[in-house]
């Protein structure tokens, strides 16, 4: 099986770039690549940084047949509910970690599929969280770094200087 990348690994924490039309091919191919990853893993998300492209892109199929992926690309939540739920959320780069995490019940997200096309769409529940999940990814967050709901940036400060000394310690 492939591997993804995993916590502690510092790539996790980069900012992923805007994604150019119309895609090149290796971009195409990338988009194929995640949601073959994201079934070999049994995930119902994934990122391109996850695969190690910093890329604005994530895959999703929250469907229990699993035949229904869906390519987001350039994502934006352009409208979300005033609710919100907390619960806890696992992450394929942070195997056997949780996090205690609020998300909105409902968002409306503009994208562009492969094509370059651009769509707007609703989404609730399970898929609007797995969604902010997604995007939390693009920025460089995790969902191990929330605290009682809410994100902490203090917590992921001092995950960082981990994550120095880790990477210090594997380079040499
Ligand atoms: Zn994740």
């Amino acid at each position: 099986m492939n591997e993804l990348v995993e916590y502690p690994d510092v790539f996790l924490r980069t900012k992923s770039n805007e994604v150019k039309f119309p895609l090149d091919d290796r971009t195409a191919r990338l988009t194929k690549w995640m949601i073959k990853m994201m079934y070999q893993h049994h995930g119902i998300g994934l990122a391109a940084i996850q695969v190690g492209y910093q890329n604005r892109i994530f895959v999703m199929d929250c469907t229990r047949a699993g035949q229904s992926p869906q390519i987001f690309i350039n994502p934006e939540i352009i409208k979300h509910s005033n609710r919100s739920l907390t619960d806890y959320e696992g992450c394929l780069s942070a195997p056997g970690k949780r996090g205690e995490v609020k998300r909105y019940l409902r968002i409306t997200l503009e994208y562009k599929d492969e094509k370059g096309e651009e769509h707007q769409k609703t989404f609730y529940n399970m898929e609007a969280r797995c969604i902010q999940h997604e995007m939390d990814h693009l920025e460089g967050r995790l969902c191990i770094d929330y605290e009682n709901g809410e994100y902490s940036r203090e917590k992921n400060k001092s995950q960082t200087m981990v994550e120095s000394d880790f990477r210090a310690k594997s380079d040499s």
